[in-house]
């Protein structure tokens, strides 16, 4: 197995990368690799080279030519649930390719975020996009209102999805399926989950409003951190499928 290992582009010159100390930890102590072992180097917006380590530097040996990511941008805009909850989303749904996620304040959202949780969250990504061999580290947006959300949250073309527990809406699978497969250039989709407390009804109302369509997960009350992921493996299935 290679390791990789997310480098940021200010760390690069030419073909010369100066490791920082968390990752000359990593990759001589964690991972005990030697000088002239090699390991995948990746710049999180798509580009990886297969690196050949040396002590607080690495070389860049050559390009590669990889591409695991999804066929289209998802964003997730998740209502953030109590507890550390967040984190449990973070890791599966990067796992399953999400572009973007945006944390949301929502009605009944119990948990009022707390300090700065950006920087660990984004390392949580950032190590879960190392181990399932992506080339892109999901961008973790500030969390922000649901009603500001609405408000700014791109025109068309863009396909808006709210998933709403105990509705009639239309499943997720069966909305997808009217989805050309010959897009191959598909439209962004932003996908929405509330918090355990769900929707309020002028959330669901005012999301309407705004052009997004409301969906079902299946007849079962998923938790709000289960959601999210259950909602993104749908999008992939699709969308890989199409593509291949
Ligand atoms: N307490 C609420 C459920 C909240 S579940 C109730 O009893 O109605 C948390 C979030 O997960 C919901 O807001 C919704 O976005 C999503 N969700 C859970 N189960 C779902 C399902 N079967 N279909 C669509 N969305 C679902």
């Amino acid at each position: 197995m290679v390791y990789r290992l997310v480098i940021a582009p200010e760390q690069r010159q030419g073909e010369t990368v100066t490791l920082n100390d968390a990752q000359c930890h990593y990759l001589q102590r964690v991972l005990r690799l030697s000088p002239g072992d090699e390991f995948v180097a990746m710049d999180g917006t798509g580009a990886a080279w297969l690196a050949q380590f040396a002590d607080s530097q690495a070389q860049l040996v050559k390009i590669l030519d990889e591409q695991t990511e999804l066929p289209v941008a998802v964003t997730v805009a998740v209502a953030l649930p109590k507890g550390n909850g967040f984190e449990e989303i973070l890791r599966p749904c990067t796992e399953l390719g999400v572009t973007a996620f945006q944390p949301l304040i929502t009605e009944r959202t119990l948990l009022k975020p707390s300090g700065n949780k950006q920087d660990r969250w984004q390392r949580i990504v950032t190590e879960a996009a190392e181990q399932s061999e992506r080339q892109w580290v999901p961008s973790i947006a500030v969390p922000v209102g649901w009603v500001d959300l609405l408000t700014h949250v791109a025109p068309q073309p863009i396909i808006k999805l709210i998933c709403v527990a105990r509705s009639s809406s239309v499943p997720l699978g069966a909305y997808l399926r009217h989805i050309s497969p010959t897009d191959y250039l598909p439209e962004p989709i932003i996908v929405a989950t509330g918090p355990e407390g769900g929707w309020t009804p002028s959330e669901i109302d005012q999301a309407i409003a705004s052009g997004f369509q409301p969906v079902s997960l299946g007849k079962r009350i998923l938790r709000a951190i289960t959601a999210p992921t259950v909602a993104l493996a749908q999008i992939a299935a699709h969308y890989e499928n199409l593509s291949t």
